[in-house]
């Protein structure tokens, strides 16, 4: 299978590449993405076949079906990475939290948040693509929190790839700073910088533009890669969970084969819904995909009124900071998906040129066809996480908890719908203390510990390891002074 373009082709790029060169240069022609030229059609022959499979069985034959260049031996041991989640058995338990609400629990893995889903495996098959070629790679990464941790965790030790991770001192919350400085490895580097998460990630974006950045990792034998969500290795791994979250509901003889079942997606970057869609066209029987969002909400907008409009928008912080994105890169695919390539390349331009674009009723009836959207406010997502919690006994992080508005306000109560939970309580505690209890507490330790007694739960090994280990990261520089840190790290 090859790999074609969102945004059509200019002369610079060839027409169609391999999955591995897809990963390893992820930007198409004008900008765009790389999408798979035909989506394989597993159809309910498929769905019949995996009813029983184990995770790993499942993930294999679908990523055999998209007949990429990489060995099956490669694959075997990204996939064998999902034996160190909470239950070998199952990486990804779906649970009844109430009549015909599902949740599908993303967060079992090293650094629970669901960026370990597609990262932990991503991690091999780039290390491998790169040893193949006798290349080394520099990944850069700029992180608010979740995907810092989970890159790091993935690329740790491995072979042909260095990382270096870029945070705002002071903009992450305890245990995600602690998830990336107590990191140990010769080929890993955190460094924190005084700034906000923009800094951070404007810094990584000049690096990656730099001409003279890139003349000095040449002189250096390495390459710049970037592991960022719109990798095509990071979303084929995410269409396989929403797969075994349906046949789970079906092994739990919660819907028979074959019933039509809401997607429900907290969503940033737009990773985790398309998995979903994917999903959906390769035959999953599927009612609508429900898109959440935080007071960030250009997706509610789009999808309801059919206009992704950034004039007078601001990104504003709130109690889901996964979600806190005004571009939200991969719905580009979906656009490609429905209206081709050259429509998909004037609605970018659009955007880019006008901070807007606008999609014709027609093409707004298509994407309301497969998606629904609401935004859940922080308060309102607090007042979920206590009644969820003292109704139905389970507790959800705050990003989850947006899809609970969306739920009640947009699914058809006759019609299952699965949550997707995309991170564990531990990660974001103090907003849940706060929802449970109405403390306010300053740092994660006590906010974890307070709900680890309210709710009973115990706190996961590797998080609370964290407050004893050893820093082993201790850079906090000035912006300007990036460059010269990550050259002097080489
Ligand atoms: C990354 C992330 C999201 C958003 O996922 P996308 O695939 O970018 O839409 C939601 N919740 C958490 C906790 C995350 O880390």
């Amino acid at each position: 299978m090859k790999f074609i373009q969102t945004r059509g082709i200019d002369t610079n790029k060839p027409a169609k590449v391999t999955f591995s060169e897809a990963i390893l240069d992820p930007i198409a022609s004008f900008g765009g993405l790389y999408v798979p030229e035909v989506l394989p059609q597993l159809g309910s022959a498929f769905l019949e076949k995996h009813k029983n499979s184990s995770y790993k069985e499942l993930a294999k034959d679908m990523l055999e079906s998209f007949e990429i260049d990489i060995d099956g031996s490669v694959i075997d041991e990204a996939l064998n990475l999902y034996d160190k989640f909470d239950d070998p058995s199952n990486p990804v338990p779906v649970v009844k939290v109430k009549d015909n609400l599902y949740v599908s629990e993303l967060y079992h893995g090293p650094t629970r948040a669901f960026k370990d889903m597609a990262l932990q495996p991503f991690g091999v098959v780039l290390s491998s693509i790169a040893q193949t070629r006798n290349e080394n790679y520099l990944i850069l990464a700029a992180t608010s929190g979740d995907t810092g941790p989970a890159a790091l965790e993935t690329f740790k030790n491995r072979a042909n790839v260095k990382v270096a991770c870029l945070y705002p001192d002071g903009g992450t919350s305890d245990v995600q700073r602690l998830q990336m400085v107590t990191e140990d490895a010769p080929n890993l580097k955190v460094i924190g910088i005084h700034g906000v998460f923009d800094d951070a990630q404007t810094a990584l974006k000049r690096l990656l533009a730099s001409e003279a950045f890139k003349k000095a990792l040449q002189e250096k034998d390495t390459k710049l890669s970037a592991a960022n969500s719109v990798n095509f290795g990071r979303i084929i791994f995410q269409i396989i969970y929403h797969i075994h979250s349906y046949l789970e509901l079906v092994r739990q003889n919660a819907i028979t084969m074959g019933e039509k079942v809401y997607l429900n997606v907290p969503s940033g970057n737009f990773g985790n819904a398309l998995g979903g869609y994917y999903a959906w066209k390769m035959g999953l029987p599927v009612e609508k995909i429900i898109i959440s969002s935080n007071e960030n909400n250009v997706l509610t907008r789009l999808i309801r009124d059919g206009k992704y409009d950034l004039r007078n928008s601001e990104v504003v912080s709130t109690t889901s900071p996964a979600m806190d994105i005004l571009k939200s890169s991969n719905v580009e695919r979906v656009l490609f998906d429905l209206f081709g390539e050259q429509r998909t390349r004037a609605l970018m331009e659009d955007l880019e040129k006008h901070h807007c674009y606008e999609l014709t009723s027609d093409e707004l009836a298509k994407l309301q066809a497969c998606f629904d959207a609401d935004w859940c406010s922080g308060d309102e997502g607090k007042k979920y996480i206590k009644e969820t919690f003292e109704n139905d006994g389970y507790l959800m992080d705050p990003h989850t908890a947006t899809c609970m508005k969306s739920y009640e306000t947009r699914s058809n109560p006759e019609i299952k719908s699965i949550i997707y939970s995309t991170a564990e309580w531990t990660k974001f505690s103090p907003v849940i203390a706060n929802a449970l209890t109405g403390e306010v507490d300053t740092h994660d330790i006590d906010a974890l510990k307070s709900i680890s007694k309210v709710a009973n739960l115990p706190i996961p090994p590797m998080i609370q390891e964290l407050f004893s280990k050893e820093i082993a990261q201790k850079s906090i520089i000035e912006k300007e002074k990036i460059e010269e840190e990550i050259l002097k790290f080489l």
